[in-house]
């Protein structure tokens, strides 16, 4: 079976996050025993969601899809390291996955926390939560620069919006395999929001 285009694979999303919203799930059927046999032989997700660790978002379930549908790769605050880029990598060169989200959402912890050590920092921060919080650090400073300053709620959300554009940006142009296939028209990034309050993920335009 061919591969769908990037667009195809969008509007799939769209389709599985209204079910997931109204509660109308397929997922049964999905991860059957008999999808699982048929898995054994190979993958071909159609999409690759770059999303945060939360427990309140697990791709599959607010997409509402199945076993060896969805390559997911999962880090608190949706931050892009090399890592990622690799997995990324891997899942569009070896499957032909056409399509990435990279996925936010509000409330974010790493992003509270990263606000948090830029207005307050701590020099105990272990290490390697701090290689997290430095990476969402840049897309965030500048909002601190703002009016936002004294409006909490409107600056997490804004800080979350500005991480996940930066990851999804960080996508198009860290990476040469990555940029290739995007020039070619085989590889669509996106980026998105999912809220914890509606369960709906609102996908960003540009
Ligand atoms: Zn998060």
């Amino acid at each position: 079976m061919p591969m769908i285009s990037g667009l195809e694979a969008l509007e799939r999303l769209r389709e599985g996050n209204r079910r997931f919203v109204s509660e109308v799930s397929g997922r049964d059927e999905v991860s059957s025993r008999t999808r699982r046999t048929q898995l054994v032989a190979g993958q071909e997700p159609f999409a690759i969601i770059l999303g945060c660790s939360d427990s309140r978002v697990p791709a599959e379930i607010v997409f509402d899809r199945g076993l060896g549908d969805l390559f997911v790769i999962r880090v608190a605050g949706n931050v892009v390291a090399p890592s990622q880029i690799g997995s990324v990598e891997f899942a569009a060169e070896r499957f032909g996955t056409p399509l990435v989200v990279v996925l936010g959402h509000s409330m974010c912890g790493a992003i509270l926390a990263t606000l948090e050590e830029l207005e307050r920092p701590t020099e105990n921060r272990s290490p390697n939560l701090r290689s997290i919080v430095n990476r969402i650090r840049p897309s965030v400073e500048a909002l601190l620069e703002t009016e936002l300053k004294n409006d909490p709620d409107a600056l997490v959300r804004h800080a979350v919006r500005a991480n996940t554009r930066a990851a999804a940006n960080q996508l198009c142009h860290g990476s040469q395999i990555l940029e290739q296939l995007i020039q070619a028209d085989k590889l669509l990034v996106v980026a998105a929001e999912y809220s914890l309050e509606t369960g709906v993920v609102e996908f960003f335009d540009d």
